[in-house]
């Protein structure tokens, strides 16, 4: 996902919106404005419609968001871990690290968010019903009207067998449960997903050509999207149970060479980065380790201070996210690999260093692996 910026934290999920969000706020915000408002509220003025439609497109993406947030309660209640809820140009997304544990708890999380959006769906068309006779209930009738049909199409949209989908994830419970083996009932659902996707690619310019309307141009490009996350989420689901079985021992480069801690940076580019081509070294004061230093470190120095600048000085603070234990997983490792720590962590063992463990090295033994069918 692009950039995001955080906007709270509910029931100790964090919430971010991510930049694209607000392309489709101020389409949403301009299409109901001129579209729906205008010809149902005609006798708004056109400051009023905006705020109007501008009110409605907040309590749309609430929708989205209690959508979101069901997923993420019962994923929490089951034991996952969730890191956060992202909304972005197509929704929102809720951040899972893990897979559910198993095919009834997935069920669980992918039936919550469409349930809620079911319920918002008849909630909003009893407000619709409550509000018309009101002063002023048309505007209100006709706000709850559109936010009634729109959950109804969340609901049924999301409920579509194609995985990632919700839909998808029901059908990926009940495979795994009939077949027993989460990869296999991945690979079928996620298949499921693809042909979805071109088939919303395919009607989507079809009925674009016939009826000239923009909004199945969208549908297509929701198709598309859908096609690459259902591609994405099955290698990763391959992936993941590959590295699962991997120990980080086994995919890290041991004997890496440590940097004193009193070097300069200078030499350090020159002796150490430069000769081994190792953007990553350990420092090392005596016997005691103080940290990862990655090239991305020493770049933030100014380069005139290169000379007297050691790298006691420059590496960051040992923290957990630098360090990772040789009986972990490679997938484990995978995921603690962030841009911070270089896409590279220290591999410790009883407080001395084992070795070093990248990308690079998990995707070189795993094409080891491969090769030799194992
Ligand atoms: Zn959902």
């Amino acid at each position: 996902m692009t950039k995001s910026f955080r906007v709270g934290r509910i029931f100790g999920i964090e919430i971010e919106v991510d930049y694209t969000w607000f392309i489709v706020f101020f389409l949403l915000a301009a299409a109901l404005s001129m579209d729906i408002l205008a010809t149902r509220l005609p006798h708004l003025s056109l400051g009023m419609r905006w705020l109007v439609a501008a009110f409605t497109t907040v309590l749309f993406f609430g929708s989205v968001l209690l959508h979101e947030l069901s997923h993420s309660l019962v994923a929490k209640a089951e034991g996952l871990t969730i890191s956060g809820i992202t909304l972005f140009i197509f929704g929102g997304v809720s951040k899972m690290t893990d897979e559910p544990k198993s095919a009834a708890a997935e069920f669980k999380i992918a039936i919550a968010g469409p349930l809620m959006s079911l319920l918002l769906a008849v909630l909003c068309f009893g407000l619709t019903f409550a509000l018309r006779p009101m002063p002023g209930g048309t505007v209100f009738a006709v706000v709850f009207g559109w936010l009634g049909a729109m959950n109804g199409m969340l609901a049924v949209f999301n409920l579509l067998p194609g995985f990632p989908l919700d839909g998808g994830r029901v059908l990926r419970a009940g495979l795994w449960k009939a077949m027993a083996s989460l990869a296999d009932a991945t690979r079928i659902a996620a298949t499921f997903g693809q042909a979805l996707g071109i088939l919303m690619i395919v009607g989507g310019v079809f009925f674009f050509l016939i009826a000239r309307d923009a909004g199945f141009l969208w549908l297509a490009l929701i198709g598309w999207f859908l096609t690459q996350m259902a591609q994405s989420s099955y290698q990763q689901v391959v992936l993941r149970q590959a590295l699962s079985v991997v120990p980080v021992s086994q995919a890290m480069t041991a004997q890496v060479q440590a940097v004193p801690a009193d070097m300069p940076l200078d030499r350090i580019v020159n002796d150490y980065i430069m000769a081994y081509n190792h953007p990553a070294f350990p420092v090392l004061d005596g016997d005691r380790l103080l940290g990862l230093l990655c090239l991305a470190d020493i770049q933030r120095v100014p380069r005139e201070t290169w000379s007297h600048a050691t790298a006691r000085d420059t590496v960051p603070p040992l923290t957990e996210q630098y360090v990772i234990a040789p009986q972990a997983t490679a997938w484990d490792a995978l995921i603690r690999m962030t841009t911070e720590n270089c896409g590279r962590l220290l591999v410790v063992e009883d407080g001395l260093v084992r070795g070093i463990i990248s990308r690079t090295d998990i995707m070189r033994l795993m094409r080891m692996r491969m090769q030799l069918g194992v």
